[in-house]
């Protein structure tokens, strides 16, 4: 039986520090999944959400001159903004320090007692990933953590540790028998590699004196809670659980969107988790790569970080989101550069697509009067598309409707119903092919509409209202007008000075 309430959700972000290109594309993810499972007549529950303890955040609250709660009230409005930048339309957005997560991670908790133990830890800690390093990626990175040019600490403390080791059978199982997958299918087999050598226990505490910005552990109040175990949690705190019984309605998630590089805790202490709660395991775990600037990795040092919401002020909401889910791979790295993204807006959104509305339009208003006709006939093979959109290949589906965008131009190239046009009046036989080829061009484009909605929701409505009820509306809208902001540099084939004129 088909589950009829839908869930998917995203990676929650920590909150001490603007969102990123990263982020943008986990809100994008989801939503194209989103609205395209709303196309198909059922409604997606979306969460988003922002992590907002541990030391990093304590930090810079501190930088700030601001206690911790009023740091994180004003930073996670900074992604509630960016998911309305992006146009997802998130129904959930939780907070790591709402009180009902708190109470429900409490409980969460004391639900994994019997998986929970006091241990010492010793061995190495990164302060700038606020993380536990394993000795031999320490002795790998030559005790010096790569994101933060930092020596690795040494750290003995006493936590509480999950007992992480005992679930790697369960969790491989999982995985061989498909209750839970992970697209792209290289990244399971990354974690299949992972399994191999078996889980180890994990501290899921930190001492109050070394960690006092997070959720308490009941019972002990020498210790705090750990970000895997206080932030994984929040996708099921969201949905109300375990007191609002509605999140059975919703769990499991059909669909969890994560980066590449959170694939490993998603992968394994998560399901590890659920396991040990009783409860069914996530269906598919979307792994995005990340986005690199002209090649390069983004990083404030090097000074190339592109910002979201410059983008989509500059170019418009569609356009971005229309870049993000076709030139970036769903499933891979990809690379952005002001000019490609120029290039890709000028060339595919206001040439191929948008002349090609405003084209049909103008051609039904001139030669018909504005009245289209009897649209319902043309459908395309969408096959292709719906497969992509089915396995997440989103930008693979996107290519499809592309497809269909070209040949429509090409179309028009050939038929060339400009010329038809010239004998309308005389000739009754042009007068109907005319009719034919724009019914047929207006029944391709709404179609057109549909396939790139979930992609650029403004814009298949846009298309929608212009040949509303078969009638163009007066005004034909300009979907995409050119830009020239960030022209791509001319080729210098000389750079030699000209030599003066000779008289
Ligand atoms: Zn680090």
């Amino acid at each position: 039986m088909t589950k009829k309430n839908l869930y998917v959700t995203t990676a929650i972000p920590y909150a001490n520090a603007k969102p990123h290109i990263g982020n943008a594309m986990d809100y994008l993810l989801a939503d194209i999944w989103s609205r395209h499972k709303q196309q198909l007549g059922y409604t997606a529950r979306f969460q988003a959400g922002t992590d907002e303890h541990g030391n990093k955040i304590a930090a810079k609250a501190q930088e700030a001159g601001m206690e911790p709660q009023a740091y994180v009230d004003e930073m996670h409005v900074n992604f509630k903004r960016l998911l309305q930048a992006v146009g997802a339309g998130s129904t959930d957005f939780v907070r790591t320090t709402d009180i009902h997560h708190k109470a429900a991670v409490q409980y969460i908790w004391q639900k994994l007692q019997p998986y929970l133990y006091k241990g010492i830890y010793e061995g190495w800690y990164c302060q700038g990933c606020e993380s536990f390093v394993a000795d031999k990626e320490a002795s790998d990175n030559n005790g010096i953590c790569p994101d933060h040019n930092q020596p690795y600490q040494r750290l003995s403390e006493e936590n509480y540790y999950f007992k992480l080791s005992a679930f790697t059978d369960k969790i491989r199982d999982a995985f061989e028998h498909r209750r839970i997958r992970i697209v792209p299918e290289f990244r399971q087999k990354e974690l299949m590699k992972l399994l191999e050598s078996g889980l180890q226990d994990i501290s899921f505490t930190r001492p109050v004196k070394s960690l006092s910005w997070g959720v308490p552990v009941p019972d002990d109040t020498s210790h705090v809670m750990y970000v895997w175990m206080d932030a994984l949690s929040n996708y099921l705190t969201v949905l109300g659980y375990p007191d609002n019984l509605d999140w059975q309605n919703y769990w499991p998630a059909d669909v969890q969107v994560i980066g590449k590089d959170i694939l490993r805790f998603h992968a394994a202490i998560w399901p590890a988790m659920l396991i040990a709660l009783d409860l069914p395991l996530p269906k598919v775990l979307l792994v995005h790569g990340f986005v690199t600037v002209n090649g390069a990795k983004m990083s404030k040092t090097i000074g190339n970080v592109i910002d979201p919401f410059e983008i989509i002020e500059e170019y418009g909401q569609d356009a971005f989101r229309y870049f993000f889910s076709r030139h970036i791979p769903s499933w891979e790295d990809g690379d952005f550069t002001w000019e490609k993204f120029e290039a890709a807006y000028n060339g595919e959104l206001a040439n191929d697509l948008g002349n090609l509305v405003s084209r049909i339009a103008k051609m039904v208003q001139t030669y018909q009067a504005g009245v289209v006709g009897d649209v319902s006939s043309a459908e395309h093979d969408i096959q292709a598309y719906i497969d992509n959109m089915e396995a997440l290949n989103f930008a693979a589906a996107l290519d499809e409707a592309w497809s269909s965008v070209r040949s429509l131009n090409q179309y028009l190239e050939d038929v060339k119903p400009w010329m038809i046009a010239k004998n309308r009046d005389t000739d009754q036989e042009a007068k109907l092919h005319l009719e034919e080829v724009l019914t047929h061009s207006v029944g391709s484009l709404l179609q057109i509409a549909d396939l790139i909605y979930p992609f650029m929701p403004q814009i298949a409505e846009a298309i929608r209202i212009t040949f509303k009820d078969g009638v163009v509306s007066s005004e034909i809208p300009i979907l995409f007008p050119k830009k020239d902001l960030h022209p791509a540099a001319p080729t210098v084939t000389n750079t030699e000075p000209a030599l003066p004129a000779v008289d």
